[in-house]
């Protein structure tokens, strides 16, 4: 084939477990563009940070971990966490000279020559004798569909496409979503819009008092069951539950995160409740239907892992999800995905990079040095 490399391990994704990948690689003697690369297909560094809203300051995201090897210090909370976070991952590419090639889209992964993989992108292929996935979920938006969606006439977005809360002044929003973005668009955009309405499928859960390091564990191990029997991994808030803070405190004091059990059906002018559904408590009209109208429907229903260019391997359980044992695909030892599932956070980020590193050495045959 044309335009064919051969190197030892491909990295798909740079954000923080590409990175933790990368920088675990290059520690224990893979060499940039001989033995490993590293492939991203966004613009600049940073992962799927550069893309989140100027009002997501770095002081509002609670437990970033910084990337194995380097600190991030100094950091001003009142700047944008796109731009805190997009510059420390640049200066720790440059640090471990990671060369991250950019913007390279990996398509497909499929079977290649003896018995590697061959890496499909637009600026030529890699057959590698394993593959670091490392791809995140921001690409994959997740939209529920409801009955009439195509028929309202205002404006639907995704938490994917989150402009900041000065775009919703003097419109009526309905809020779909119980996680920690629902909240913080809630209470972000309620100052400024006409109305805001909150829904969700199943009545949020907050949790009280610190997440102390047991109960991480614990969510932590929750997922990774699914993920053991091949399940879709579960969002954090799901088993973690919402911390209960001092803005989500006013928030349900003051009515903003009074939250109201899901509409039936999207109407051209905003949602309804049917007869048949628990109703909210208040506003029924006397037929038992209840209305909201609305400008703007914002969809916080998260992301799913962005897995689909592993499709050609068929590595998906008939349950939806990629059965993996650690970081390893229990289907193809040669394929490890890393921050997929229960190391979907910084932290789990980092570990799995590591483990999945650990894992392919032996794979390669390396031998692990000794003070790893
Ligand atoms: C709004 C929001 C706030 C969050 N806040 C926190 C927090 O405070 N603390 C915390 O621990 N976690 C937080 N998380 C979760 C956290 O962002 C992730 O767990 C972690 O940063 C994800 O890192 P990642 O490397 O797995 O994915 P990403 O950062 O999404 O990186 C994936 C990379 O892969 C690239 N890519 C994807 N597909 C391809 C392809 N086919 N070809 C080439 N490149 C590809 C993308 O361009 C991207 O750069 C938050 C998530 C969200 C959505």
């Amino acid at each position: 084939m044309n335009n064919m490399r051969e190197v030892e391990v491909v990295v798909v994704g740079a954000g923080q477990a590409g990175l933790s990948s990368a920088y675990h690689l290059r520690r224990t003697g893979f060499e940039p563009d001989r033995d490993f690369v590293v492939l991203d297909h966004s613009p600049g560094p940073g992962g799927a940070w550069q893309f989140r809203w100027p009002s997501l300051t770095y002081g509002k995201v609670h437990g970033m971990h910084a990337l194995p090897g380097m600190e991030l210090v100094g950091a001003d909370p009142a700047r944008a966490s796109s731009e805190v976070i997009s510059d420390y991952f640049d200066r720790y590419e440059q640090r471990f000279d990671l060369r991250v090639r950019r913007p390279v889209d990996v398509r497909t992964v499929r079977e290649g020559p003896d018995g590697r993989l061959l890496v499909e992108t637009p600026d030529g292929s890699w057959a590698a004798r394993a593959l670091i996935s490392a791809t995140g979920t921001w690409d994959r938006p997740f939209w529920p569909r409801y009955p009439g969606q195509e028929t309202f006439r205002g404006r639907q977005l995704h938490t994917a496409r989150y402009p900041g809360p000065e775009a919703f002044a003097g419109q009526r929003v309905v809020v779909v979503g119980g996680g920690a973005s629902g909240t913080q668009h809630l209470l972000e955009i309620a100052p400024y819009a006409a109305a805001t309405t909150w829904v969700t499928r199943r009545p949020p859960v907050f949790r009280e008092g610190p997440f102390d390091e047991e109960a991480g564990r614990a969510a932590v191990a929750l997922v990774e069951e699914r993920v053991r029997q091949g399940l879709p991994p579960r969002s954090v808030v799901s088993v973690t539950g919402l911390p209960l803070n001092d803005a989500i405190r006013e928030g349900l004091a003051n009515g903003v995160l009074d939250r109201q059990p899901m509409f039936d059906r999207i109407t051209p002018d905003g949602v309804e409740w049917t007869r048949r559904s628990p109703l909210p408590e208040h506003g029924r009209e006397p037929g038992g239907r209840r209305r909201v109208a609305a400008d703007v429907i914002l969809w916080a229903t998260g992301f799913r892992p962005a897995v689909d260019h592993l499709a050609p391997l068929r590595l998906r359980e008939s349950g939806g999800g990629v059965r993996v044992d650690g970081t390893r695909a229990v289907a193809d030892p040669r394929v490890h995905l890393v921050g997929y599932g229960p190391s979907a956070s910084t932290i789990g980020a980092n570990r799995a990079g590591r483990a999945a590193v650990r894992d392919i050495r032996r794979l390669l045959a390396r031998e692990e040095p000794a003070a790893a």
